[in-house]
C-alpha cells in the first residue's frame, strides 16, 4: 500500500487525482487531504477514502470541518500551519495541487520528508525554483511534473541525453479569446474569461489561459525544472490542445506528446511512474480529428509572454515578484477592479518598481520569497489603486 497525500484535494487537479486513487482503493492509504472553503467536499472525500487527517486552510472553519467529520475517525485541523504539518506527514507520494503561492510552503514540507512530489502547483517553481530543486536534492525527494506540457516534456526525454536537446516547444490553446479582435479584449468579462475551449480547470488557471499568463508561468516552469536556456524554449499556439509539448533534438527530430486534454493522463503518469498503467482517458481517433493546426503567438494579444522572458533575464527573485503581482492583478480582475487588458500593465509596472529588490536578494530562501511576495502584492495593489484613481 502506498501512502499518499493530496494538497488542494477539493480543486480540479485534486478531484482528478482522487478519481484515480478511488479506482484502486486497495493500492493506496490516504494520509492527508487538504482544502480551503469547500468543507462538505473535503469531509466527504476524507470519509470515503478513510484519510488520516483532513485540513482546511481557513482557521475559522475548524468547527465546521469537525462537525462534518464527526464519528468518522478522521482527524480535523485548520489553518496554513496545519496544512504544512499535514504535508510533512510521512507519505510515499504527495500531490501538490493548491493554487497560487500558498502551495509553496506545503510543497517544501512534503519534499523535506523525502518522498515523491507530484507538482501541479507551477507557482512553486516560478517563485522559488532553485529552492524547490535544492530541497528535493537535500532530502532525497523526487519532483515529477504534472502540468500537462511539463509531463509531456518529461515523457519525451525518457531515455534521451539532455545534452542533445536543441529546443523545447510548449503548446498553448490560446484560451477563451484566441480569435477575438484585439480591440475587443478590453471589454472581456469575467464570465467570458472563465470558460476554456478545451480544458476543464479551476477558474484562476482558466483566466490565466485567456491572458496567457498561464503560458508565461509555464515558460518559467520549463526553464527552472529542465534547466534549459530560455532562448531554447518556444511557445506555439495549437488550438486543438492535443499535442502538449515537443522536444527538438540536435539531429532535427521533434518528439511530440499527443493525447486528449484530460489531466488524469499527466496525474496518472506521475502516480504510476516509472510504470505506465492503464488510465481512464479517451483514446484519440486521429482520422476523425483530421488535422492539427499551429500558429505563432501574437505579442500584442498576449504581452504576458514577453514579461516571462524579462523575468528569466532578470533572475533572482523576479519570479516571486511576477507571480505575486499576477495573482493580485487576477484578484482585481475577478473582483471587477481591473480590466482584462490591464492585468499585464499592472504586472509590468510592479516588475519595474521592484527590479532592484528582486535582483538584490542573493539567496532564494522561503523567507526571502515570502518577503518579496508580500511586497509585490502591496505594490500591485498600489498600482491598481493609482490606475483606478
Ligand atoms: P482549483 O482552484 O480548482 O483548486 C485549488 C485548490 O487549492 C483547492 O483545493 C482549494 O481549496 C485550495 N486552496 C485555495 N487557496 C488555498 C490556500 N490559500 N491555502 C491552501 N489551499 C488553498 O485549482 P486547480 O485548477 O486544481 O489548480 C491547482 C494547481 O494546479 C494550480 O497551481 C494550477 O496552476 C495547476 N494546474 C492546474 C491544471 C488544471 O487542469 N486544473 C493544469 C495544470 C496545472
Ligand atoms: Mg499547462
Amino acid at each position: 500500500m502506498r501512502r499518499v497525500s493530496i494538497l488542494g484535494a477539493t480543486g480540479s487537479i485534486g478531484q482528478n487525482t482522487l478519481d484515480l486513487i478511488a479506482r484502486a482503493p486497495d493500492d493506496y492509504s490516504v494520509v492527508a487531504l487538504t482544502g480551503a472553503g469547500n468543507i462538505p467536499q473535503l469531509a466527504a472525500d476524507a470519509r470515503r477514502l478513510r484519510a488520516e487527517i483532513a485540513v482546511t486552510a481557513y482557521e475559522d472553519r475548524l468547527e465546521d470541518l469537525r462537525a462534518a467529520l464527526a464519528g468518522s475517525g478522521v482527524e480535523a485541523a485548520a489553518g496554513p500551519q496545519a496544512v504544512i504539518e499535514a504535508a510533512s506527514r510521512p507519505a510515499d507520494w504527495v500531490m501538490s495541487a493548491i493554487v497560487g503561492a500558498a502551495g509553496l510552503a506545503p510543497g517544501l514540507a512534503a519534499l523535506q520528508q523525502g518522498g515523491t512530489l507530484a507538482l501541479a502547483n507551477k507557482e512553486s517553481l516560478v517563485c522559488a525554483g532553485p529552492l524547490m530543486l535544492r530541497t528535493a536534492r537535500q532530502h532525497g525527494a523526487r519532483i515529477l511534473p504534472v502540468d500537462s506540457e511539463h509531463s509531456a516534456i518529461f515523457q519525451a526525454l525518457v531515455g534521451e541525453d539532455t545534452a542533445a536537446v536543441e529546443r523545447i516547444v510548449i503548446t498553448a490553446s490560446g484560451g477563451a479569446f484566441r480569435d477575438w479582435p484585439i480591440e475587443d479584449l478590453g471589454h472581456a468579462t469575467l464570465d467570458q474569461a472563465s470558460s476554456h475551449p478545451n480544458w476543464d480547470m479551476g477558474q484562476r488557471i482558466t483566466i490565466d489561459s485567456a491572458s496567457m499568463f498561464n503560458k508565461a508561468m509555464e515558460i518559467i516552469e520549463t526553464w527552472e525544472f529542465f534547466g534549459i536556456d530560455p532562448a531554447r524554449i518556444e511557445v506555439i499556439v495549437h488550438p486543438e490542445s492535443l499535442i502538449h509539448a515537443l522536444v527538438g533534438f540536435r539531429d532535427g527530430a521533434l518528439m511530440a506528446h499527443v493525447g486528449p486534454p484530460d489531466m488524469r493522463h499527466a496525474i496518472g503518469y506521475a502516480l504510476h511512474w516509472p510504470e505506465r498503467r492503464s488510465l481512464p482517458v479517451a483514446r484519440l481517433d486521429l482520422a476523425q480529428i483530421g488535422g492539427l493546426t499551429f500558429r505563432a503567438p501574437c505579442d500584442a494579444r498576449w504581452p504576458a509572454l514577453r514579461l516571462a522572458r524579462e523575468v528569466m533575464m532578470a533572475g533572482g527573485l523576479s519570479g516571486a515578484v511576477f507571480n505575486a503581482a499576477k495573482e493580485t492583478a487576477l484578484d482585481g480582475f475577478i473582483a471587477g477592479r481591473v480590466g482584462f487588458t490591464q492585468m499585464a500593465p499592472v504586472v509590468e509596472e510592479v516588475l519595474t518598481r521592484l527590479s532592484d529588490t528582486a535582483r538584490g536578494a542573493t539567496e532564494i530562501t522561503l523567507d526571502n520569497v515570502a518577503r518579496v511576495d508580500h511586497l509585490s502584492r502591496e505594490t500591485a495593489s498600489a498600482v491598481i489603486a493609482e490606475k483606478a484613481g
